[in-house]
């Protein structure tokens, strides 16, 4: 079960912290003290200290969560990953986080207030 909770996304090279409240990746040398910092209370010492083992047993094949590209999102999601809400721009597929920004983005394309929306709601994934 230790295991488990920390996630390899071998796709992306990636751990994934799976008992985070809204779950993402952490880099190899942020593990131990993720764990400490966030989940002290639910693992213990032994625990922790065998899930940084395991983190660093996959040191070879782990990138820093920063460098891993967000993958198109015809992959669909990434299985596990928190997902945010977010706007999609139909006319240059930009991501934003707001629906304000996402109006003021459009804005260029011509888009005017009470007008059919120029973008859709969607999610966006981030691995850090
Ligand atoms: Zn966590
Ligand atoms: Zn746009």
């Amino acid at each position: 079960m230790t295991v488990n909770i920390l996630q390899f996304l071998s796709a992306y090279g990636v751990l994934l912290c799976t008992i985070c409240k809204e779950p993402h990746c952490i880099p190899l040398r942020g593990v131990e003290q993720h764990l400490r910092d966030f989940h002290k209370d639910t693992l213990t010492k032994k625990h922790r200290a065998e899930l940084v083992k395991y983190a660093h047993s996959l040191k070879e094949q782990l990138v820093n969560p920063k460098d891993v590209v967000t993958p198109p999102k015809e992959n669909g999601p990434v299985p596990g990953l928190y997902k945010i809400n977010g706007w999609e721009c139909l006319i240059c597929q930009k991501l934003l986080g707001t629906e304000d920004s996402i109006q003021m983005h459009c804005r260029p394309h011509g888009w005017k207030l009470n007008e059919p929306h120029m973008w859709k709601r969607t999610y966006i994934q981030v691995f850090t």
